[in-house]
């Protein structure tokens, strides 16, 4: 596995698969590598030539009081997994000023997908976040890149941003995994304490009983809200919603592909999640 610094030997690195017609495979990551990044790379590895994955803890997209500064970190452990998920190149910069050019002074918005759920209570993410994913595509050129559902806003916002600036890559969502009780994993569960762990549980139990109220046939919205409010014990909730999965758009029904997602805070750590309603979505 070739460790790679800079986006001038990243991109020196893609054009020499390009130029072989070698297909690249991309998983974006903050690193702290857990299964769930590491089933990205399984989902993309039988589909692509060469594989790519960066770890990137990208400032743009933390606000003044988020937790840029104590994000965790362990790029040993990283590359190690990397290493043995079969991943061709590891770009992995020093440092933001590594990554940005000197002067860099362009954001991407997606506007409309990125002013509600997590958009709201993060101003500026998703702007962080799309800057971000356009420079790395500009920089490894992928074919395929994967993305998490557990990120399903980020996921919806990015296929947005591909298709409207008709960034030549395939874009592979790729399941949430779970740990055997059903708390999605995340880079952050790091910061939970015992009681905490066994609290931010309830978020994975109140979409889980949403959905089976859904499949038994209730699709009133304000009824399946108010079941998943019920069995959550958090300290803190940012918004527990039904949309449509696509439009992220509020539904009073669940008449059509739709997504219930929360967002709450346990202790100090702002933890999300979602699940799938209604019919199934159809990316195009
Ligand atoms: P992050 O390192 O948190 O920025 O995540 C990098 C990628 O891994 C994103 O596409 C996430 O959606 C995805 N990811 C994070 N956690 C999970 C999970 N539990 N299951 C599936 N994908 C995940």
């Amino acid at each position: 596995m070739q460790f790679i610094h800079t986006p001038e030997e990243m991109r020196a690195w893609s054009d020499a698969c390009r130029s072989g017609s070698l297909t690249v495979g991309f998983v974006p990551t903050m690193g702290f590598l857990h299964d769930g990044h590491i089933s990205l790379m399984k989902l993309l590895r039988p589909q692509v030539d060469r594989l790519v994955v960066s770890i990137f803890v990208n400032p743009l997209q933390f606000g003044p009081d988020e937790d840029l500064d104590r994000y965790p970190r362990d790029p040993e452990g990283d590359a190690e997994i990397c290493r043995r998920a079969g991943v061709d190149a590891l770009l992995i910069p020093h440092s933001p000023e590594d990554f940005y050019p000197s002067g860099f002074s362009t954001s991407v918005s997606v506007h409309g997908l990125t002013d509600v759920l997590c958009g709201a209570s993060r101003p500026g993410h998703f702007d962080g976040v799309t800057t971000v994913v356009a420079r790395l595509f500009g920089v490894v050129g992928p074919t395929l890149a994967a993305f998490g559902e557990k990120d399903w806003q980020q996921l919806v916002v990015v296929r947005r941003m591909v298709e409207d600036l008709a960034i030549p890559v395939r874009l592979v969502p790729g399941p949430i995994v779970r740990d055997a009780d059903g708390l999605a994993l995340s880079s952050r569960n790091k910061y939970l304490s015992s009681d905490q762990r066994q609290r931010a549980l309830s978020l994975s139990r109140a979409l889980f009983e949403m959905q089976a109220l859904e499949r038994a046939g209730e699709q009133d919205v304000s009824a399946l809200v108010q079941r998943g409010r019920a069995i959550l014990d958090v300290d803190r909730l940012d918004y527990l919603e039904v949309v449509d999965a696509l439009t992220l758009r509020p539904l009073s029904r669940v008449d059509r592909p739709a997504r219930a997602l929360v967002a709450a805070f346990v202790g100090t750590t702002r933890l999300i999640d979602n699940i799938p309603l209604g019919p199934e979505v159809t990316w195009q």
